[in-house]
């Protein structure tokens, strides 16, 4: 569906709200190493893989903060920033912006708040979610499947029937694995849960999904109980 930017949409959400949403990603001290102008130049949009497949620009994200349009931002914000796969090639802005940076606060608001868009664009993401908090490391080969990943396209059914033989054409024998990827030590994983509780990630995940929330609070409360910490996550 061609992207909707006349806000009709998001008529009945308040100005104010959508200056509020604005003012909290201005207010991130990255913000200003994100933004500085905008020629209008198109050369992110150039550079940008997610522009070619989708109704998607980092030029227009770029203008609409620039231009403070809180009505612009509020349409973008929900409907298109999910559309960035974050390889910030964009980066090579001549007036050093990095549009997938801004893109970067926005999801981080949306999920903050817990708007409807990001819970949606989410959703499927659950299980990856969980594996990679739980585990501390990258989602492990055979979650490599059609069904949880359609975006990925065909070819993924010929690499998950024959996994075997795809992990053991990798030279490093670490890696000849279908079912794990590498071992996090506890001490690292101990680490990771403590930064997770303290940066307010495992609050941004509770606004998104209650339910993987409370099943990681467990994972990770029993975890950091063996190791001496007295964590609460509530
Ligand atoms: S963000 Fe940078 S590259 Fe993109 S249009 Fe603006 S000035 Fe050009
Ligand atoms: S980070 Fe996002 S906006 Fe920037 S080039 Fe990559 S996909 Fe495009």
């Amino acid at each position: 569906m061609p992207l909707d930017l006349t806000g009709r949409q998001y008529a009945d959400v308040p100005y104010e709200e959508k200056e509020r949403l604005f003012e909290e990603v201005k207010k991130d001290l990255r913000y200003e190493e994100y933004l500085y102008g905008c020629y209008e130049c198109g050369i992110c949009v150039a550079a940008c893989p997610s522009a070619r497949f989708y109704d998607f620009s980092p030029r227009k994200i770029a203008q609409c903060v620039a231009r403070e349009d809180a009505d612009l931002f509020y349409t973008l914000l929900n409907d298109s920033v999910w559309d960035c796969s974050q390889c910030f090639s964009c980066d090579r802005c001549p007036r050093k912006n990095s549009p997938g940076g801004v893109i970067t606060l926005m999801r981080e608001v949306a999920v903050k708040n817990g708007l409807a868009s990001a819970q949606e664009a989410l959703e499927g993401y659950g299980r990856v979610v969980y594996k990679i908090m739980a585990t501390g490391t990258q989602v492990s080969p055979d979650m490599l499947q059609a069904n949880a990943f359609p975006d990925w396209g065909p070819h993924v059914n010929d690499i998950s029937d024959n996994l075997d033989e795809w992990r053991r054409a990798i030279p490093p024998e670490t890696l000849h694995t279908t079912e794990t990827s590498w071992k996090v030590d506890d001490k690292t994983i101990t680490e990771l849960y403590l930064i997770w509780h303290m940066t307010g990630v495992m609050d941004m995940i509770r606004e998104i999904d209650e339910g993987l929330f409370m099943i990681l609070q467990d994972v990770m409360e029993e975890k950091l109980e063996d190791e001496g910490y007295d964590v609460s996550f509530d």
